[in-house]
């Protein structure tokens, strides 16, 4: 697997798929600049060894040239964050940003415009990746959230560098503790899989019966196996459609000696609405007219036991409707136990949407071991898919 420590820069220029896709707000300011600065070790290794970076990424989803979409938004907050000046060129193929790549110092950081204002780079184009490469020496991919996506600059571009084509530090790191969990993984292997719906995660459940100790299942989709095994959930969300599923996992989990882990109560509510009425029940005795929306006292504890014992953990959606304070806490709590058994040695990878905006909001970061930045990409990887981006580099 080459990675950007195998190459030396040198008075090279390198052409990096950078994902800056950020979210934005009415002023062009960036809410979250995780991903900016999840490039920038990449970025800082080939300028400390004498190169020079042209980055290319996306930016929302623009029907042609729109201006609300350019990337000249964030240039001064990219400069701020890597702590270079960063050029800007308005295109980014052609001889505008030949031209800006020409003149290219070692040290210096040209940013292209909007990869997604030509309708080439969603569709894969081999002439537009053609474009791209003449752009630079040696072509890096360091954007784990688009890595599922075939398109011209996260996959074709790469059959234009042969041998002269690696991942960024961020991209490597994203694969290697995905292979920890799932490969390389110290037992006991711990998966908590929460959130709305079955049959969003019932792929990544396939694929993990085999590598997991403990499946713990939580949030939304944790009714769906209570009624399918007969108990009644209230106004609790459920798939009626995915009842005779849920018992085929719990019977394939108990075949494959994995251990599953359901609420054993859940916080109640008389509507869904942050101030309603609530109460602790028996997650399999819900009183008709409430809904379960968030894990309850024993249940939380009897989460806290198995993560405890856990040496690697994958933890994927929330255990109630976090956005809510009334809910979050059961979310809270298990985020808590998973930072705790971090610290005792615990390997612990967090990933998929929803959880990474509850470990960032709660503050659990920086205590777990690795914090995924692409959702459906990381989704994917632990579906066993293989990602078009990973596997182009590969070849
Ligand atoms: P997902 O995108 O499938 O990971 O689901 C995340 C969403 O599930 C969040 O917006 C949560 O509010 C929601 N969720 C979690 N638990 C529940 C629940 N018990 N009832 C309704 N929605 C829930």
């Amino acid at each position: 697997m080459a990675t950007i420590n195998d190459f030396n820069f040198e008075n090279k220029k390198a052409i990096i798929r950078v994902d800056f896709n950020v979210p934005l707000d009415g002023e062009f300011n960036i809410t979250d600049t995780t991903r900016i600065e999840a490039a920038k070790p990449t970025i800082i290794k080939i300028l400390e060894d004498g190169g020079s970076c042209v980055l290319m990424s996306h930016l929302g989803r623009p029907k042609g040239v729109s201006p609300e979409f350019s990337l000249s938004h964030i240039l001064e907050t990219v400069s701020k964050i890597i702590g270079v000046q960063v050029k800007f060129v308005k295109d980014c193929i052609g001889s505008k940003a030949e031209e800006a790549v020409a003149q290219l110092k070692a040290g210096e950081i040209l940013l292209l415009e909007n990869l997604r204002f030509y309708d080439e780079e969603t569709k894969g184009d081999v002439k537009f990746a053609e474009s791209l490469s003449k752009l630079g020496d040696i072509y890096v991919n360091d954007a784990f959230g688009t890595a599922h996506r075939a398109h011209a600059s996260t996959t074709v571009i790469a059959q234009f560098f042969k041998d002269k084509k690696c991942f960024g530090s961020l991209l490597a790191k994203e694969i290697e503790s995905i292979k920890k969990v799932l490969e390389d993984s110290q037992k006991p292997v711990t998966a908590i899989l929460g959130g709305s719906k079955v049959s969003s995660k019932i792929t990544v459940i396939e694929n993990i019966l085999d590598k997991v100790d403990h499946l713990i299942i939580g949030g939304g989709m944790s009714f769906t196996f209570i009624k399918a095994q007969g108990g009644k959930i209230g106004n609790s969300i459920c798939e009626d459609d995915k009842l005779q599923l849920a018992l085929n996992i719990l019977k394939e989990a108990e075949e494959k000696g994995v251990q599953v882990h359901l609420p054993l109560d859940v916080v109640a509510a008389d509507d869904f609405s942050n101030d309603a009425n609530t109460q602790i029940v028996d997650i399999f005795n819900i009183p008709d007219g409430w809904e379960g929306l968030d894990a309850g006292l024993e249940a939380r504890k009897k989460f806290y036991d198995v993560v405890m014992q856990s040496k690697t953990i994958l933890w994927n959606g929330p255990l109630g409707v976090f956005e809510m304070e009334n809910f979050a806490k059961g979310t809270i709590a298990l985020g808590n136990s998973i930072a705790e058994s971090t610290a005792n040695g615990c390997f612990s990878l967090v990933g998929g949407g929803d959880s990474v905006a509850a470990v960032k909001q709660f503050g659990f970061a920086d205590k777990v071991s690795y914090v995924s930045t692409g959702g459906g990409a990381m989704l994917e990887m632990l579906e066993g898919k293989a990602l078009p981006g990973i596997e182009a580099i590969l070849k």
